[in-house]
């Protein structure tokens, strides 16, 4: 009789159930006791290469932020590059005085640097893809143009012709008359926000996501110490750093002639342009940090910031008092707004460390 239970029987399920709800107890307070561990991806995308590193204690949930990570900034990209003749950004330059459908991430990205570009008084204007092109810094096609194409290229610079538009369910971008957009100053950062989303809304408490010159951390370190972000030695290979900031849910984003340049006859020329010149901006400064929850705001902001020089820098950021950024100098110094001071440690006993009159607290 299968079904009759003699009282030895319930004794033995009680005591085998005792021992199933032991063990998964057990396996449910290792899993929770157990240290989170790091998991990384790393590849060529955007123009340089990419690191993500997540920690979890589930190695599924790692995987899966990690290829969902990779996914998205693949999408990105093919949204954003000017140099994707089928991007948004491209299709957008091609339609001369007519409005191209776009993505709502490229007209909420757009916005963003027309915003910047107000802000900061054109020194960042994503209209300057004519003048990027014509340079090609960073291509095998990069050479010194002649004055005369640059005059002719700057006609096409002026991020105040661009328009994007939400009607209904579409968003229109309009680049006017023959600007050519290029977003290579700020998309970095605006990515790195999205990723950082994302890996929040995968329940990752804990990630880095490196895109170059651009990083951003989510959450803390896993037992709730601060990041400790290096800032690039400009002098030095990559992955050097002359400071260190602590920080937690933020990014610290950096622009610098030394990222992307080639030479002629024994003259620099870099990536960074000065909108009112057409060539690369001489600057007194080697690099600009912004260290800022806003990736996007700090990668334009810290790319216009090296175009308008020391002096100028510091105005804007007096008159910016909520923004956190260190200026490196040619000759060494190292200038950091007053709110920055706890945050930042000097790693090169060679620089000095001033704070910006003004910005004290
Ligand atoms: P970043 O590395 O963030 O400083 O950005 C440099 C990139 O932004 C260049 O490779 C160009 O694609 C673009 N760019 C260069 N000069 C400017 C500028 N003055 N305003 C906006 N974008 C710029
Ligand atoms: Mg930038």
């Amino acid at each position: 009789m299968p079904y009759l239970q003699t009282g030895r029987d319930k004794l033995k399920y009680l005591a085998a159930a005792v021992v199933v709800l032991a063990a998964v107890t057990g396996a449910a307070l290792l899993f929770l006791n157990r240290a989170p561990e790091e998991y990384r991806r790393e590849e060529y995308a955007l123009g340089t290469i990419v690191r993500l590193s997540v920690w979890s204690k589930d190695e599924g949930q790692a995987d899966a932020a990690l290829a969902n990570t990779a996914a998205a900034i693949a999408r990105y990209e093919s949204l954003f590059s000017a140099n994707i003749a089928s991007s948004d950004v491209s299709r957008a330059n091609s339609a001369v005085g007519r409005d191209a459908r776009v993505s709502a991430e490229t007209a909420e990205l757009m916005s963003k640097a027309i915003e910047i570009a107000n802000m900061t008084g054109g020194a960042f204007d994503p209209a300057i893809g004519a003048v990027v092109k014509l340079w090609g810094i960073g291509t095998d096609r990069a050479r010194v143009p002649a004055d005369t194409e640059i005059a002719a290229a700057l006609k096409e610079v002026n991020y105040k012709k661009i328009k994007t538009e939400h009607r209904g369910e579409k968003y229109l971008l309009s680049s006017g008359n023959g600007q050519k957009i290029d977003l290579g100053g700020i998309a970095k950062g605006y990515i790195a926000d999205r990723l950082a989303e994302l890996l929040r809304s995968e329940g990752i408490k804990s990630a880095i996501v490196d895109l170059g010159g651009n990083l951003e951390v989510v959450g803390s370190q896993p037992k709730g110490r601060p990041w400790r972000l290096g800032i690039q030695d400009p002098l030095k290979p990559r992955g050097e750093y002359f400071a260190v900031a602590d920080v937690t849910d933020s990014s610290v984003v950096t622009s610098g002639p030394y990222e992307r340049y080639f030479e002629k006859d024994g003259v620099r020329y870099h990536h960074i342009f000065d909108p009112s010149t057409g060539r690369p901006a001489t600057s007194d400064l080697s690099s600009v940090t912004i260290i800022d929850r806003d990736s996007a705001m700090a990668d334009a902001l810290c790319t216009a910031l090296f175009v308008m020089g020391r002096r100028r820098a510091e105005e804007f950021l007096r008159a910016h008092r909520e923004l956190h950024s260190v200026l490196l100098t040619d000759d060494g110094k190292v200038y950091i707004t007053g709110n920055l001071k706890e945050v930042l440690s000097l790693k090169d006993a060679s620089k000095k460390m001033i704070t910006i009159e003004g910005t004290e607290r």
